[in-house]
């Protein structure tokens, strides 16, 4: 009967691609073949630290100069793809305008993702980067939660969805430089409950790493409150010259 429902709700309303609006054909989610064989997906060398891929495919993988030059609170933080072209059009649609097929097809690459740096021993909770109060009214979800959800339900890694949290309002960072997003995070995040985080193993998730600014300050929160390893996992590394 399920079947017939979605068959029928396929004829009625046939899904697009959330790209570029094509029709999609049997057997695609969220993206056409099309878009989809757009998106690069990150591959070594990249940094063993911040994961950041380097442009020459030559070298090994190492720790970038930004990695070497800043504290890092987290111990290695690992994305799926380039924040860019379809990928980061997708992604940009997904996080203003909640869609379930979306969120499950990133919620499957996440997963992908997490089999391939770590298995599910690796941690005792997944935590998702919150979004401020205000924010979470204006947009009505938090699209890290969304991926934490999903990452849950394929590992069963406990997870929490309000133990760290977004006290204060910061603006968007979208034109600020490292160092400026490094100042204005700072202080941004605290815990509800410190002790909940004592010793734990954590996976940070979020939807893009740009600077790190952001995870690096909820991981220094953690690591503050006793937690004993933070590691990140998101779906698009933003590669920009800073
Ligand atoms: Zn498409
Ligand atoms: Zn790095």
């Amino acid at each position: 009967m399920r079947f017939l429902t979605d068959r029928f709700l396929r004829f009625l309303f046939p899904p697009q691609c959330h790209c570029c609006e094509t029709f999609l054909e049997e057997g695609e989610q969220g993206v056409c073949r099309g878009c989809f064989s757009k998106i690069r997906w990150i591959e070594p060398p990249f940094c063993t630290i911040c994961g950041v891929p380097f442009l020459s495919g030559e070298i090994e993988s190492h720790p970038c100069g930004a990695c070497l030059t800043r504290r890092r609170y987290f111990t290695i933080a690992r994305a799926l793809g380039y924040y860019e072209g379809p990928f980061r059009e997708t992604i940009h649609r997904w996080k203003y305008e909640e869609k379930n097929c979306l969120t499950r097809f990133f919620g499957e690459k996440l997963a992908e993702g997490f089999r391939r740096y770590w298995d599910v021993e690796s941690f005792d909770l997944l935590l998702p980067v919150p979004l401020h109060p205000c924010r979470l009214r204006e947009r009505g979800f938090n699209q890290a939660l969304l991926l934490v959800r999903e990452l849950n339900r394929s590992t069963r890694i406990p997870y929490s969805k309000k133990l760290l949290r977004k006290k204060i309002l910061t603006p968007p960072q979208v034109h600020l430089s490292r160092a400026e997003r490094e100042k204005a995070v700072r202080g941004s995040f605290d815990l509800q409950r410190e002790e909940e985080v004592e010793g734990k193993l954590i996976l940070l998730v979020d939807d893009v790493y740009t600077t790190g600014s952001t995870v690096n300050e909820c991981a220094r929160v953690l690591r503050k409150a006793g937690a004993k390893q933070i590691d990140v996992l998101t779906l698009a590394h933003a590669i920009k010259n800073f």
